[in-house]
């Protein structure tokens, strides 16, 4: 199935990423949030990345033709046009759950649901709606503009043909799309990778190493570009915390339970870059305090 119209709701982090590369793309766009200052966000980041892309030569079309195929909207009236609704709000079962039953009553019957959870299962999304064939996960890594790859995750009731129309749509998108066959939470590459993130944070509480030390051999040794606590920082750590949770409660394995540091934490409010503070602190202009 060829997308047209495309139908966003959560303007935070990857909302807007999303939205952006759609855009990029040549898909029209309509971007949602509950939000007003979140749009406002996402709208100057959308501009302020374009540009940067333009700057490097690596997008050919003028920054006003691609930011003018996103439309705000901030109820539902919209997505009844949309071909394609991809979700990313808060990582909050309930949450979602009811924005894909209002999804489920507003939009046509020919469109497909998708859902940028990072380790929500889609079956359980899927459950809440009369169209759970046509509910798959889209699930992108952040930043959206600079990661080439998304995860497009099969629920047990998925159709084929949204498969292949997701796998397609990811790849119209200029993405190479990892298939994932079961929505078991964390998908695929968080099942690898949060486990790692786990025991950097286990380490630290455990006076092992430090939080620069432990980003900086990673760095050095693994050949990564960011150490994980420069990657907790980037994601959120409440949103890490909540993809912990949500393999913890499928798989009830204690190697999931997000450390008592890491629940301190997002308690405390220190949540990463969105925050000014985390595993480091920033300044009012993004960069690292110390740096
Ligand atoms: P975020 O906090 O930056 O943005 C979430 C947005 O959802 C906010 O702007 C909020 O106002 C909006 N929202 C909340 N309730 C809403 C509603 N009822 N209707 C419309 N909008 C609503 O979060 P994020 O980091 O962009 O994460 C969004 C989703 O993507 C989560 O499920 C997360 O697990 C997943 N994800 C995050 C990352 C990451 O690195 N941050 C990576 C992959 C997937």
């Amino acid at each position: 199935m060829q997308f047209k119209k495309i139908f966003i709701v959560g303007s935070g982090l990857m909302g807007s990423g999303i939205a952006q590369v759609c855009a990029q793309a040549g898909f029209s766009i309509i971007l949602n949030d509950t939000n007003r200052k979140a749009i406002d966000r996402a709208l100057n980041n959308m501009a302020w990345s374009v540009s940067k892309l333009i700057e490097k030569d690596k997008l050919k079309e003028a920054k006003d033709t691609i930011l003018n195929r996103i439309a705000v909207d901030d109820n539902f009236s919209d997505a009844g046009d949309a071909d394609l609704v991809i979700e990313a709000v808060f990582e909050k079962l309930e949450l979602k759950q009811k924005i894909f039953q209002k999804l489920d009553s507003v939009c046509q019957s020919h469109t497909i649901l998708a859902s940028n959870t990072s380790a929500i299962p889609i079956t359980e999304l899927a459950s809440v709606t009369q169209r759970p064939e046509k509910v798959l996960g889209l699930h992108f890594f952040n930043p959206v503009p600079m990661m080439p790859v998304a995860e497009v995750v099969k629920g047990i009731c998925t159709s084929e043909e949204t498969m292949s129309s997701g796998i397609g749509f990811i790849k119209q998108i200029g993405m190479e799309a990892i298939r994932v066959e079961s929505d078991v939470a964390g998908f695929l590459l968080n099942r690898i990778n949060l486990p790692s993130a786990i025991e950097a944070i286990r380490m630290v509480e455990q006076n092992i190493g430090t939080i620069e030390d432990i980003d900086k051999g990673v760095k050095l040794a693994f050949g990564r570009k960011m150490g994980p606590f420069e990657t907790g920082d980037m994601v959120g750590l409440d949103v890490t915390y909540s993809a912990l949770l949500a393999c913890y409660h499928e798989t009830k394995e204690p190697r999931f339970y997000p450390p008592q540091l890491l629940r301190r934490k997002v308690k405390a409010g220190h949540l990463g870059r969105k925050t000014g503070k985390g595993w480091y602190e920033y300044n009012d202009d993004g960069s690292r305090k110390g740096d």
